[in-house]
Parts: structure tokens; sequence; C-alpha cells
């Protein structure tokens, strides 16, 4: 997959160059703002799905009319599908988030896998969500990279974890159970994979990876795309910390899930989510010494409160990630769930001047 040539070159080259110049701000939680809406079922559905399914599609042979039997789902919380039923949200928490000051802006796409949009029995819209949601974060970054050329602006092609874990079992009694398999989870990525490769991704990032084989498997998903083109776009990788043991779900260290990915080269390698900033930074610190690719680290905004909120403020988060970037660990830096554009706004504020981490040279890998 490395020998390929770039699919946009030019773009790649606009991403090293502001890369060595300076650490990048990765956007902030798209749920949180979501929230804010205070949507319900019907703005969720929108027309296209009033009836709870996709009035579009249907079954060969099928032709949706009166006691036509589809079953309609629930679809609020379904917040991929926004993208498709209100695309006027998800354009201003972009374009928000960009005013904020952030140089990559993640697409509305953690859930669109066929594996996660199954819960919803819209598992048939992977491409189109991920083709259009790919397309409303470029359009929002070409336009504020039209409004100031002096800073490009990167659309970030999200690849979430699924429910599912392909080395874990669900159940306790049952550990020999998969309830997926590296092979569907491989499927499942490559379609999502090339939508957002369609759609004008800058690059695709593979985030809050807690089982590395569901990674391993996306990131195998992602080389077929590129290998199906003939080109390739630069991939991040981003895990989380699910414990007070500084492990993954599926147990691995940081150090041990940075070995683990390594073979992809990915441009960054990073945390994200679970954890706020305080509790990231020893692993961060540990993928910073072991790495030779850049880091970049997307927390929380702290950990979960009794009430499933976020407490820290914006100070408080920049506060800590500022030391982060004055002890030199870091080279992309954003917020996930519970931050907001004030939030990266401070962030942006709190490392501007501050030098990037300088990638170690390391002895190639045999
Ligand atoms: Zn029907
Ligand atoms: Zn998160």
């Amino acid at each position: 997959m490395n020998e390929l040539p770039w699919l946009r070159a030019d773009r790649v080259a606009k991403l090293h160059a502001a890369l060595a110049a300076r650490i990048l701000v990765i956007d902030g939680a798209m749920g949180t703002m979501i929230q804010r809406h205070e949507l319900q079922e019907a703005d969720y559905r929108g027309e296209r799905f009033a009836e709870g399914y996709d009035a579009l599609f249907a079954e060969e042979g099928h032709a949706h009319g009166a006691g036509c039997g589809c079953q309609g789902h629930d679809q609020r919380g379904n917040n991929d599908l926004l993208t498709l039923t209100r695309p006027d949200i998800i354009r201003q928490i972009h374009a928000d988030y960009l005013a904020a000051g952030a140089d990559l802006v993640e697409t509305n796409t953690f859930n669109s896998t066929s594996v996660s949009l199954a819960d919803y029995h819209l598992q048939h819209l992977v491409g189109e969500l991920n083709r259009e949601s790919a397309r409303l974060a470029r359009e929002a970054c070409d336009a504020a990279e039209a409004a100031d050329p002096s800073k490009p602006r990167f659309v970030i092609g999200v690849i979430g974890p699924t429910s599912r874990t392909a080395s874990l079992s669900p159940d306790v009694n049952r550990p020999g159970f998969r309830a997926t398999s590296f092979d569907q989870l491989r499927e499942a990525y490559r379609e999502a994979a090339d939508g957002l490769v369609d759609g004008g991704a800058d690059v695709l990032m593979v985030e809050t990876v807690f089982d590395t084989l569901n990674a391993k498997a996306a990131l195998f998903a992602i080389d077929e795309a590129f290998e199906a083109r003939g080109a390739r776009l630069p991939v991040m990788v981003s895990g989380t910390i699910t414990d007070a043991s500084g492990r993954t779900l599926s147990g691995q260290t940081a150090e041990a899930f940075w070995y683990s990915v390594r073979h992809a080269r990915p441009l960054a390698i990073g945390l994200n989510c679970a954890l706020g900033a305080k509790e990231l930074r020893a692993h961060v610190d540990v993928l910073s010494r072991a790495a030779d690719a850049f880091i970049s680290t997307h927390p929380n905004a702290g950990l979960p409160n009794a009430f499933g909120g976020y407490d820290e403020t914006p100070e408080d988060m920049a506060g800590d990630l500022r030391e982060f970037a004055e002890a030199g660990l870091l080279n992309l830096v954003g917020g996930c769930c519970g931050t907001t554009p004030e939030h990266i706004a401070a962030i942006a504020e709190a490392v501007r001047g501050l030098a990037p981490r300088q990638v170690p040279q390391l002895e190639e890998a045999a």
C-alpha cells in the first residue's frame, strides 16, 4: 500500500507542510453539538424516512404502498442519518469548528458501517452516508480555505470501531463466541472507506479503537480500497484506553497498540475518547517515544460525570493540552466527547506558536 501514489498529491503536500510548521488542531465532538438541537424523531426521519424506513429504497420487485409491510424503525439517536435529513445542522457544526480554529474536521460517520447501521435497519445506506458526509465536510473546508488560503483545512474521513469486538466474546459464559469476524468487519469497512474517498476526504482515520483486531480489519479494508484505485490517502489511527490500568479493551498498552498497527505506516498514531487529557498524559508520552509517526490526541472533556455529561471547561482542557505541547508530545490535538467549538477555540489558542513534536528517526522494522 505504501508504494501506491497519492490520490490527491497536492492536498498531501499541504498537509505535510502544515504538520512541519505547527501543531494542527482537530475539531471537537459532533454528538455534543447535535444534542444542543434537542432533535425529535421527526427531525431524524425527515421526509425520506418519514415512515421509519427509506422511501427511496426497496428490495428488488417491491413497491412501497399502503400496508406494504416494511418494518419502520425509530431513528432518534441515529446521528449519522442527519447528514441526509438535516444537512444544514451538520454543515453548521463543521463551520463552527472551522471558525473556532480547527485545521481538520471529522466526517459525521462514526456509525456509518453496515454493522452499526443494522441497529436502525439502514445498512444499505453505508456508501451514501459516507460519501455525502465527506462531501459536506469538504464543502465546509473548501469554503474556509477559500476565505483564508494561507490556512488549508482538511477533511478526516472517520471510520468508527462498530459496537462489535472481533477478538473478545460479549458473553462471559461463552468465551469462544464472537459477535463478528475479521471478514465481516473487513467488508463493512471497505464499503465505508470507498464512500469516504469518493466524497473527497483528505485523510482516513480509524478511531476510538478498543479492539485492535477491528482496527486491523479496517486497515486491511482501507488497503484494499486503495489498491482498487491504484492510489492512496494518508491514514491516521487513534486508539482508546478504557480503564485505569492503561489498556485498550482488547488488553493492549498504548505501546503494544502502536506495534500492532505500525506495519500500516500510518501518518499519525494517537489516543482519543474515554479519558480526559490528564488521564491520557502518560499514555501519549509512551506513544510519543515509541512511534516514528505523527502523534494525535483528542481526549474527552474529562471523565463522564454521574449524569453522563462532561465537566471540563475549555480553560481546563486547554491548560492540560498546552502542557502536552510544551513537553513536545503533540502534532495534532483536538477534542472528543463533551467538547465544543469553545473548547477547540481555547485549545487552538493554547498551542498557537508552540513547536510541533519532532518525529524521531527509528530503525526500520525488519
Ligand atoms: Zn415497503
Ligand atoms: Zn469520545
